[in-house]
């Protein structure tokens, strides 16, 4: 261990956490960056987030990333929150400024669409219509990314219509729910198909979606990163479509959260990539 004055604190906030994968990347930009510092899996009970939010500035921790199911109730807690977090209705990404203030911040619609940019670079928001599977947490940032880069239209599918049509009401017209039985039609004519369901992902049934109606030059992305190709990535790139994992999601997040701690921009490197799909894999 390398012995200077400060010991850079950071983590990530869920309960359960140990299945996390973002202590592994962290903890690889800290020792790539040469800085004395550990990135930490934070176990939280839900009844004692308060107390462990006020705890971070005495800790001396710089902040933590926010995740499930805590991006939602975390948000009462903070000083002060970036627009796109209260447009969300969730905080992925928590400051604890040198001033003793916390501040809230939603790094995962930068994720998303910098991690199909940078797998499709030639792919548009407002080439056509997107479908988004999923109503929770992952979708309102797909949907935020998709409308921030100009799709004119989403087709919200969701087994609780009443989740869709929520998004809907807040994020306006563009947002069209769909209902679950009617999601293989919603496929006709979609450039851009995204799953932001758990379906799919290791330990939950897959997603059952034909995609015979699906244009064969839409992409296909999902959000799940555990497995890395999920069976619907599979499918779709089977008959020709360009399928995108979700991990860049998650590597593509961890660099607005370091540029808010420490003030440094880590890289989205092929060791990275490498290194948490052997994690993955494993
Ligand atoms: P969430 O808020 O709990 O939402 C779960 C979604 O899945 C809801 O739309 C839910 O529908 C749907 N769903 C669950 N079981 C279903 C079933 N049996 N049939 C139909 N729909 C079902 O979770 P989330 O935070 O959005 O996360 C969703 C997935 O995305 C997880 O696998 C998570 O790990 C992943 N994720 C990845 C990243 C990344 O960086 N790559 C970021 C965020 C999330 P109802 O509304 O009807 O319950």
């Amino acid at each position: 261990m390398k012995i200077d004055q400060r010991f850079l604190l950071a983590g990530v906030i869920g309960w359960p956490i140990m299945h996390s994968r973002s202590p592994l990347m962290h903890n690889h930009w800290l020792e790539e960056n040469n800085l004395n510092g550990r990135y930490l899996p934070l176990a939280v009970e839900p009844s004692k987030l308060e107390k462990a939010i006020r705890g971070l500035n005495a800790l001396g921790f710089s902040g933590v990333n926010v995740t499930i199911p805590h991006k939602q109730n975390v948000m009462q807690y903070l000083d002060e929150i970036d627009p796109t977090a209260l447009a969300m209705g969730a905080v992925s990404c928590i400051h604890a400024r040198e001033d003793g203030s916390l501040f809230g911040k939603n790094n995962d619609a930068h994720g998303f669409i910098r991690n199909i940019k940078a797998q499709s670079p030639e792919w548009r928001a407002n080439a056509g219509p997107a479908t988004v599977i999923g109503a929770g947490g992952g979708a309102r940032a797909v949907c935020y990314g998709l409308l921030q880069e100009g799709v004119t239209e989403i087709r919200l599918v969701n087994r609780s219509i009443e989740k869709a049509q929520a998004l809907a009401d807040q994020f306006g017209s563009a947002i069209k729910p769909v209902a679950w039985q009617d999601r293989e039609n919603a496929l006709q004519g979609t450039k851009t198909l995204v799953n932001a369901t758990s379906l799919g992902m290791v330990g939950q049934p897959a997603l059952e979606l034909r995609l015979d109606d699906l244009p064969q030059d839409a992409l296909v992305a999902d959000i799940i990163y555990a497995p890395l190709e999920t069976e619907l990535i599979k499918k779709a790139m089977l008959r020709g479509n360009q399928g995108v994992g979700g991990l860049g999601m998650l590597m593509h997040q961890g660099p607005l959260a370091w540029e808010l701690w420490f003030g440094i921009t880590p890289s989205v490197t092929p060791k990275l990539q490498a290194l948490l799909e052997k994690s993955l894999q494993a």
